[in-house]
């Protein structure tokens, strides 16, 4: 940092470096609402623009570099611009993008997730998470002639209408406008390891189609499910024949080459995937039982095709350059090498960052799974060894709920002038970052915390 900088803002130093980022947020302000094309990139008083990324980097328009916690929001588990992949996506480029038919890239794709992923009979390819989603829960009220979905307070299935109601705590107040009430009386709220509160609903319900659950707990890594939680939820929903969806968009291929479903040996009726799917381009499935499956398939009976059948277009599914990226990523996944080095980064990372708040004396604690993990700012408890084995007990709601946003946000831009770009609420590694990268990341937590206490930001 420059001398004269040691008495400029942290949102000064951050404007006055990306002027680029900040004339371009002017013309996307105009044109996009917010100037955002996600909601969590928005960011106060601009977001940066990038200009190319390669491995665990990413460069902004105005050449700053910065290690990337993002990875294409969970897609890039392998890194930005793996080596293979452009390879295969460039070959397929020439070689057309859509077919307006079938190839024989999306039959290898169909096999290597059956390959994969434990519970899967069949495979249908959609173009999202969201997308995923919806069709696994049309599958579950087409299989079993029910409305009702049960999903647990604090879990993402992506934004449509259906799995909208808990997103966001407080959960009696749904976090967004345009959702009809006639679909929220089909989706029933349960509190995430809550199995009694769970057997209650399924018990004075006779209406439910099924029960939708991010595996490894909501937010990926950031609502913890308790120990034996999951085999406890299968045993249940088996009791009263009501299809379990896993919703692995996230943690298909992340968490082992089977997802979590292979890791916890817990197998679902149907799976969404998505994200390391198509191997950093657009694309997502739904997978799982044959008997459910079914309801995507014509046959003879006229009657069935008309009224049984799940009516599935879908412009981009399966398109050849999602497949040829998708199937490459997945190859290179099976051997579960790239899990580990992702996993092992992270939890390297999480150490590193938990000594340096112990050195700043400051109520944070850093938690995590696998290749993800999350800064708490608002940690009451101590962080004695194996802490994370008991963050799950810490009320949800509080748990998803994050940070003051005024600390979030200067965080955020006192990381990116540090060259970092990672959320505090939800940082993901790859099999790109490096051991150096870990250092710099740290050096970079450490000179962000020392400038948000010189700012008054942080006590
Ligand atoms: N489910 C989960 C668990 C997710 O994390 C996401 C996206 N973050 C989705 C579904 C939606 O996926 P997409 O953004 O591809 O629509």
């Amino acid at each position: 940092m420059k001398s004269h900088e040691k008495t400029k803002s942290i949102i000064d130093i951050y404007s006055s470096s990306r002027k680029k980022s900040s004339e371009l947020y002017q013309r996307a302000y105009e044109i996009l609402p917010s100037g955002a094309t996600h909601d969590s990139r928005y960011l106060n008083p601009f977001p940066i623009y990038i200009e190319r990324a390669l491995g665990s980097k990413k460069w902004d328009v105005d050449e700053n570099e910065y290690i990337d916690y993002w990875m294409g929001h969970g897609a890039l588990l392998l890194g930005h611009s793996r080596p293979e992949i452009v390879k295969a996506v460039t070959n397929q480029m020439a070689k057309g993008t859509h077919y307006g038919g079938c190839s024989e890239l999306e039959v290898e794709w169909g096999e290597i997730v059956n390959k994969l992923i434990p519970s899967v009979d069949k495979v249908k390819f959609v173009s999202s998470g969201t997308e995923a989603t919806i069709m696994a829960i049309r599958l579950a009220r087409a299989f079993t002639d029910k409305n009702k979905i049960v999903k647990f307070e604090g879990h993402f299935h992506g934004w449509h209408d259906s799995v909208m109601p808990g997103v966001k705590p407080p959960y009696d107040k749904i976090a967004s406008s345009g959702i009809p009430d006639a679909v929220l009386e089909n989706t029933i709220l349960c509190p995430p390891n809550d199995i009694e509160a769970l057997s209650r609903i399924l018990e004075q319900n006779n209406d439910i189609a099924g029960v939708i659950i991010e595996p490894t707990g909501g937010s990926f890594i950031i609502l913890p499910l308790k120990d034996g939680f999951l085999k406890s939820l299968r045993e249940l929903t088996k009791k009263h024949s009501v299809p379990l969806i896993f919703d692995e968009v996230v943690t298909g291929f992340r968490v082992s080459p089977g997802g979590a479903q292979e890791y916890y040996n817990v197998m679902p009726d149907i799976t969404a995937l998505a994200k390391v799917l198509a191997g950093g381009l657009p694309g997502g499935a739904v997978a799982g039982r044959a008997d459910i499956m079914e309801y995507l398939e014509f046959k003879e009976d006229p009657k069935w095709n008309r009224y049984k059948k799940i009516y599935h277009p879908g412009t981009f599914n399966a398109n050849p350059l999602s497949a040829s990226a998708g199937v490459t990523a997945l190859n290179i996944v099976s051997s579960g090498e790239d899990i580990q080095i992702a996993n092992a980064i992270a939890k390297y990372l999480k150490d590193e960052l938990n000594k340096i708040i112990d050195k700043h004396s400051i109520n944070w604690c850093v938690y995590g799974q696998f290749s993800g993990f999350r800064i708490m700012m608002d940690y009451d408890g101590d962080r004695k060894p194996g802490f994370e084995n008991d963050i799950w007990r810490i009320d949800h709601a509080k748990l998803k709920k994050g940070a003051d946003p005024m600390l979030e946000t200067n965080f955020r831009c006192g990381m990116l002038i540090n060259g970092i770009d990672m959320m505090p609420s939800f940082a993901l590694t790859s099999s790109a970052h490096t051991e150096e990268d870990i250092d710099k990341t740290a050096k970079a937590f450490d000179a962000t915390i020392t400038m948000l206490k010189k700012e008054g930001i942080l006590k």
